[in-house]
């Protein structure tokens, strides 16, 4: 198993490395760091297992919304995907089964949590939560983005007497088979519970406070004829990866950065699908007031034909509190339930945090991020040396193939890793009039996306800005391709 191309050997092979998380991006970095010869390289894990944000889903009906055979790393191409979008467990258990058959997943310190990384002397010292503080070189930080869950903030939430969790919490001890369930959010995680769970629902009570444009979206059984010729001739795989890889971006990836006559067309197909719900009154409530695509678009076609059933009812009064039977809306009336699901996302500007990260000079990463989260290129900080976030701040997040973005990002920080590994320099970090710039020219370029079309979502940072990549996916491509060694200090 090998996803090496023809490398020297590092001339400093022992540089000591802390990846932190060992979700999609930390398994990742891993796997490259030592094959590429590192033999230092710890893995960090808060958790007890591996699989980051596939691992916490597991409510019914996850999914990927991004085709399954761009969703993989390119050196662990997978035959067995079963569907055009495969279902989370799956991908789990890829992500897994990757880790395991690179020696990854037994080497990941789990349940270690780090809670400070301090630059100090020339190296950094990694201290987790109630453990010893450890030194290393570089700190790769691959942490996640919708790591963390947000209840609602409605009076009452503990007062509901039948179980109530966090959709990225699921709580599989409770059946809601024949049970009156109810479902606070309507973004892509509710729109997909409740596509699988309408059917068998006692009755499902889905709370929106906005409604969301649905695209619709196959999702084909990949037949096991198929899977066979994928097996048996790899380049297809490949050939699929590079077709489904250009379609996206010339389609979508434009559409929500500029490219109106794309914007338009999925507009058109949001709408079309819309006209296919039948009651006039329920189309009326599910129709946003907002342009296709401000919020991260729902990708769907089971979705109307769902909430469509007598099982559903799709309540569109404020939540006015929780009490210990059920929902009381503004409009008095107590939807009474078995059980109550927050779908109501995430805490998507975190980063690494809570963990402390202190740079030069005692600089914290919280003072450097105090106005808004701000990185060069999305991996590195000016006064933190050595310190590179994998999916940092304003990488294409949104509908794009998170896997493909990581690598990507990874092999930019591995071209800096080398001036370090290869004796060049002790210490490599963007200059902060690069960093400026480089924000200067998003915050330019965000004028003319969707992102700014007037709709909250979970991509606008506390100031309304969005946190996303404001050009093509073309540009990031590009941009990742080398670093341009005039946006750093090097140290030697
Ligand atoms: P989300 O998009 O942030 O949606 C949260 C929902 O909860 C929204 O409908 C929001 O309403 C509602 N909400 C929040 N607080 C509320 C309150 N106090 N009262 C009433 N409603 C409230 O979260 P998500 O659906 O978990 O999705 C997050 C992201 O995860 C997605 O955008 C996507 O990037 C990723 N995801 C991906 C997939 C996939 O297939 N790849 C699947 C699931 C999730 P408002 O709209 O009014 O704020």
């Amino acid at each position: 198993m090998s996803v090496a191309e023809d490398r020297a050997a590092p001339a400093r092979a022992d540089l000591r490395f802390a990846v932190i998380g060992a979700g999609m991006s930390g398994i990742l970095a891993a796997i490259r760091l030592e094959e590429a010869g590192f033999r230092n390289v710890e893995i960090f894990e808060r958790e007890s297992k591996l699989g980051g944000t596939w691992r916490d889903n597991t409510y019914p009906g996850l999914s990927c919304d991004v085709p399954s055979h761009v969703y993989r790393y390119r050196f662990a191409p997978n035959p067995d995907w079963s569907y055009r979008f495969s279902p989370g467990p799956e991908i789990w258990e890829y992500l897994n089964r990757v880790a395991h058959d690179y020696g990854i997943a037994r080497r990941v310190r789990y349940d270690t949590e780090i809670a400070r990384a301090e630059w100090d002397d020339g190296v950094w010292k990694v201290t987790p939560k109630g453990g010893e503080t450890e030194i290393f070189d570089i700190v790769i930080t691959a942490t996640g983005v919708l790591r963390d869950p947000v209840y609602p903030d409605i009076p009452g939430l503990e007062d509901f007497e039948g179980p109530m969790f966090h959709s990225a919490r699921w709580d599989h001890s409770h059946d809601w088979r024949g049970k009156r369930v109810g479902l606070i959010g309507t973004g892509s995680t509710a729109i997909q519970i409740t596509s699988a769970i309408a059917k068998e629902v006692g009755k499902l009570s889905l709370f929106q406070r906005t409604p969301q444009w649905v695209v619709p979206v196959e999702n084909p059984e990949i037949t096991e004829r198929e899977r066979e010729a994928l097996r048996k001739d790899p380049k297809r795989m490949d050939d699929l990866y590079e077709f489904l890889a250009d379609r996206f971006q010339n389609t979508f990836a434009r559409a929500v950065v500029g490219d109106k006559e794309e914007l338009d067309k999925v507009a058109r197909a949001c709408e079309e699908h819309l006209a296919t719900v039948k009651d006039p009154e329920l189309r009326r409530k599910l129709t946003p007031d907002y342009q296709v695509a401000c919020k991260r678009l729902i990708m769907s076609d089971t979705f109307y034909r769902e909430v469509q059933r007598d099982t559903v009812e799709l309540v569109t009064e404020k939540i006015e509190r929780i009490e210990k039977n059920g929902v009381r809306t503004a409009d008095g009336r107590l939807h009474e339930l078995d059980m109550l699901v927050c779908a109501t996302g995430f805490e998507a500007h975190k980063f690494m945090r809570p963990m402390e990260v202190v740079g030069r000079g005692g600089h914290t990463l919280e003072e450097e991020w105090s106005e808004a989260n701000r990185a060069y290129r999305s991996v590195a900080v000016p006064d933190f040396p050595n310190f590179f976030m994998m999916v940092g701040p304003n990488s294409p997040i949104g509908n794009f193939s998170l896997i493909m973005i990581s690598e990507m990002q990874f092999d930019f920080i591995m071209q800096l890793v080398d001036r370090i590994a290869s004796g060049e320099a002790r210490e490599v970090e963007p200059t902060r009039e690069a960093t400026n710039r480089f924000n200067k020219a998003i915050q330019d370029a965000m004028v003319n996306t969707v992102w700014v079309a007037g709709c909250s979502s979970w991509y606008l940072d506390k100031n309304g800005n969005p946190a996303m990549w404001p050009w093509d996916f073309e540009r990031f491509e590009r941009e990742m391709q080398a670093p341009d060694l005039k946006d750093f200090r090097l140290v030697a």
